[in-house]
């Protein structure tokens, strides 16, 4: 199965890159190339970021919120109608498993695109703080949010929907313009923007898309350019450092969503022990999840309990993944070979490390030339292991016992990352420990804590700024304070 070739989108006209360059697109089902992709020049980019800062500035877009709403309602309505197409791209493109493509990685995306909408007349774009006597007169006080101007929008590979929907649509509503650029391994969901785009009827150079097979030229362009105000990047920890330092010079406004591991913790008390237990296995969408609650702390005194239903739903679900065209199946291949080295190298460190592999481990060659391993856990781990501090971003769970309530909540914190998090247990005790956890995103006993209505980001390593929500707007908003002297 192919897709059709994906092309830039800048100052409104869809096209291919500057002397016709592109690169291939690897299907991580097959390992074989899946469609064409656009390869930006330097010069492309720089044409994409003249034509946004234009919108920004010659025309009434950042000023205009009816007409905003208006074209990103269309937007949105495009996106709606389109989902079968944006299905068939996550699963091509991004792997996903037909199962997988509800809650983030499509249905997830679009409905938090309404999650966004709603949120939009709750913005206060004029507030009056009345008058106030301040040195001896009286002034009137008019508090304002503008746009902050020109966006940078860095999105990666493993949600490309659901990040790319997660800045462009409140970007725009805020009355910013974008320059979105994608990740290498997903450009045919970026491009999809752009074409949505023409077709709503956005004006020229208000979204900009560019795709290019190098990670790091076009972020690192749009980093360092003193015409881009802002830079919103989701991606790993490590390049989200390196563009904090790239926009030093600029002073450009950083908003960051980066990794996590964030913990899964069972209560002695959970309702249904075993089953909770169960649900802790890392395999919708082969783990590829940021906020993915990767680390599972269990109580000592149900230790073996814990192991065995773990045993049990392990050898259950050894059939059950890396099926292309099963409804049920949720868990697909990895992104990429590099991907698929990265966590098959976790797994040997974890055993060297001396952790107990209770299920997976192996990469599967037999399913074909697609990037897939087993569905993985590792008992017996202590949290200063690598396998329990660093990001593996993939289907492995590492499973680590605790002492007591306090325990729990100390070693969920004793990490750089502060993403999620999940607590399962009587109310009112898991809601005090999920207070105590120092991350941006808690679930207890199964509730839903990311939609398109709730700001989510990251505490500590795991980022900076709030996506999504009212706050999601925000982060694309510039607050100016204006004093009238009362005359006379
Ligand atoms: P990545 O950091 O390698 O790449 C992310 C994006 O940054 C890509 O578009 C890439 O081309 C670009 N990039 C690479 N080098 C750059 C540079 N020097 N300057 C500017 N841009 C540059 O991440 P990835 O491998 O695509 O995605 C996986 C990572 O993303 C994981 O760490 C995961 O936790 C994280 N992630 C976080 C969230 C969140 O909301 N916190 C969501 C999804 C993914």
């Amino acid at each position: 199965m192919q897709l059709p070739d994906s092309l830039l989108y800048i100052d409104g006209k869809l096209r291919p890159a500057q002397g016709g360059k592109t690169y291939d697109n690897i299907g991580p089902w097959t390992g074989e190339v899946i469609g064409q992709a656009a390869d930006a020049s330097a010069a492309d980019v720089d044409e994409a970021i003249a034509a946004a800062r234009r919108a920004f500035d010659d025309t009434d877009w950042s000023t205009n919120r009816e007409l905003r709403l208006k074209l990103v309602k269309q937007y949105r309505d495009l996106l709606f109608a389109n989902r079968d197409r944006l299905v068939q791209i996550a699963r091509l493109e991004a792997g996903s498993a037909i199962g997988a493509a509800f809650r983030a990685q499509i249905d997830g995306a679009l409905n938090g695109a309404d999650g966004v909408l709603d949120c939009f007349p709750k913005v206060k774009w004029e507030e009056d703080l009345g008058v106030r006597n301040e040195m001896g007169f009286d002034t009137k006080r008019t508090v304002l949010r503008e746009p902050v101007g020109v966006i940078g929008a860095i999105t990666p590979w493993n949600v490309p929907l659901y990040v790319n929907v997660g800045k462009v649509i409140p970007a725009l509503l805020a009355g910013c313009t974008v320059i979105l650029k994608p990740a290498p391994d997903t450009p045919a969901m970026g491009a999809i923007m752009g074409e949505l785009a023409l077709e709503a009827g956005l004006p020229p150079g208000v979204l900009n898309v560019i795709t290019s097979s190098d990670p790091a030229m076009a972020g690192e362009m749009l980093t360092k350019d003193p015409r881009v105000d802002s830079i919103s990047f989701t991606g790993s920890t490590g390049v989200g450092k390196k563009i904090m330092q790239n926009g030093a010079d600029t002073l450009k406004r950083v908003f960051l969503e980066l990794g996590g591991k964030s913990a899964f913790i069972v209560l002695d008390d959970a309702a249904n022990f075993p089953m909770t237990v169960m649900g802790s296995m890392v395999v919708f969408h082969a783990g590829q999840g940021c906020a993915y609650p990767t680390r599972l702390l269990v109580p000592k005194s149900r230790y073996e309990e814990a192991v065995k239903a773990l045993e049990m739903a392990y050898a259950g679900f050894a059939s059950k993944w890396g099926h292309f065209d099963e409804p049920t199946c949720i868990m697909g291949p990895l992104i990429s070979k590099r991907q698929l080295e990265r966590v098959k190298g976790y797994v040997d460190i974890g055993k060297a490390e001396g952790a107990r592999l209770l299920a997976g481990g192996n990469v599967r060659t037999d399913k074909g030339k697609g990037f897939f391993i087993e569905p993985t856990c590792f008992v017996d781990v202590r949290n200063d292991m690598r396998i329990a501090q660093e990001e593996i971003f993939g289907p492995v769970l590492v499973v680590i016992p605790y002492e007591n309530d306090d325990d729990a909540v100390r070693i969920a914190n004793d990490s750089i990352y502060g993403l999620g998090g999940a607590i399962f247990g009587s109310e009112e005790r898991a809601t005090k420990i999920a207070k105590r956890i120092r991350a941006g995103a808690l679930s207890v006993n199964g509730g839903v804590s990311i939609t398109g209505d709730l700001p989510f980001g990251g505490y500590k390593q795991s980022g900076m700024g709030r996506e999504w929500g009212l706050e999601g707007i925000e982060e694309f908003l510039e607050v100016k304070a204006i004093g009238t002297r009362v005359m006379g």
